[in-house]
């Protein structure tokens, strides 16, 4: 399988390299990007000796051409744009954090070439077009994200599922008052409980911001309506998410909590290939599972995230613009963790929904809302 990364040296990108370092029959990487961490590009250049890389200044990349001569070195989103239309990939996983992941992920669709999605904001900001060009493609946008991954392995036929049940682990502050949340730091928020991810992410996990986008994920990724996605907080983290048919049958997909796994089946779909994950499951260590209700009071960005998925139209992207200039903001130290729900919320409160836009017009609101989001902090 011929293979591109497009965020390369971020959390995903890593483990997807370590998934592709223990399969060197199966894949052959040609193009990777990395943003501007040259150091961890340097060792994946000597590690996969790919055709081309991508960094994103114009200054890293003359210093990685000149060390690496035979390799093809790009810059910026024309780079990134240029690797994802290569029609030598036959997958690309698109790992880029944020709203990066758009653009690549359209040109690769419109080359007719099979993605590996790993990045939720894509499905958010523009899910309706960027599923109706994969369809006219013929391209299969394969999930990434744990929770998308096993309702995928689950959903047989599609026509009889009564609904998607998605678990959430619940975060940092799950069994924390309302007050504690208010005042949380940075460093507390970062501290997730089963999984290692990103700054971005793991921030929108502990407000559950990170489930209310998965659940406008999986309505694009499944095409299933609202009022059939289900969340359900399960701490263990062992339960990845589940399908529940007509008749009632359930079928979860199970596994100890690791990003490996996930990220191989999307890139060896259909096929299942033995992987870096070599410990198997065992019920009798795992012993319990224990599941319970969202608590929207302490978390309601989940809230807000199915509003805004109900209503469409622009507002899933503006949503996400101001929660990711909001979790910038927390993470700088300059707002609590509690304003990212609230100026969230009234960024979209002041949004003049339009229905069906186009791509020029989602991107537009996009940038229009970081401005105004920025300006509220600017004023505090
Ligand atoms: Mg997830």
């Amino acid at each position: 399988m011929k293979i591109s990364i497009l965020g390369s040296t971020g959390s995903i990108g890593r483990q997807a390299v370590e998934v592709i370092q223990k399969m060197p029959d199966f894949f052959k990487v040609v193009s990777i990007s990395g943003g501007d961490n040259i150091e961890e590009l340097r060792k994946q250049i000597k590690l996969l000796n790919p055709q081309n890389v991508c960094v994103k200044s114009e200054q890293n990349a003359l210093i990685l051409q000149k060390e690496f001569p035979k390799t093809n070195v790009l810059s910026g989103d024309k780079g990134l744009i240029d690797i994802a239309s290569d029609k030598t990939n036959e997958r690309i996983l698109v790992s880029v954090s944020g709203k990066t992941g758009l653009k690549p992920t359209l040109a690769a669709i419109e080359n007719k070439i099979d993605i590996a999605l790993a990045n939720k904001e894509t499905l958010v900001m523009a899910g309706d077009i960027v599923m109706a060009r994969a369809k006219e493609n013929g391209v299969k946008i394969l999930p990434v994200d744990s929770e998308h991954g096993a309702i995928h392995q689950c959903l047989s036929k599609r026509t009889e599922v009564e609904k998607l049940i998605i678990t959430a682990s619940g975060g940092p502050f799950r069994n924390k008052t309302v007050d504690d949340i208010k005042n949380a730091t940075v460093e507390e928020t970062l501290h997730h409980p089963r999984w290692n991810m990103g700054k971005k992410i793991t921030i929108d996990s502990a407000t559950l911001m990170n489930k209310g986008l998965e659940v406008i994920e999986a309505h694009h990724l499944f095409n299933i309506p609202y009022e059939k996605i289900q969340v359900v907080v399960h701490p263990q983290s062992i339960v990845h998410s589940a399908v529940e048919y007509v008749d009632g049958s359930v079928i979860a997909q199970l596994g100890f909590p690791s990003m490996h796994i996930p990220i191989q089946y999307a890139l060896t779909y259909p096929d299942r290939h033995e992987g870096i994950e070599t410990k198997s499951f065992d019920f009798i260590k795992a012993q319990r599972l224990d599941f319970e209700a969202p608590d929207l009071e302490k978390f309601p960005c989940l809230k807000l995230a199915f509003e805004a998925g109900k209503q469409g139209g622009t507002l899933p992207a503006v949503m996400n613009a101001a929660n990711e200039e909001a979790v910038f903001m927390f993470l700088a130290g300059k707002i609590s963790l509690r304003e990212i729900y609230e100026i969230t919320k009234k960024i979209m409160n002041e949004h003049k929904n339009i229905q069906n836009p186009s791509l020029e017009q989602i991107l537009e609101q996009d940038i229009i809302t970081r401005e105004k989001t920025k300006s509220l902090f600017q004023k505090k």
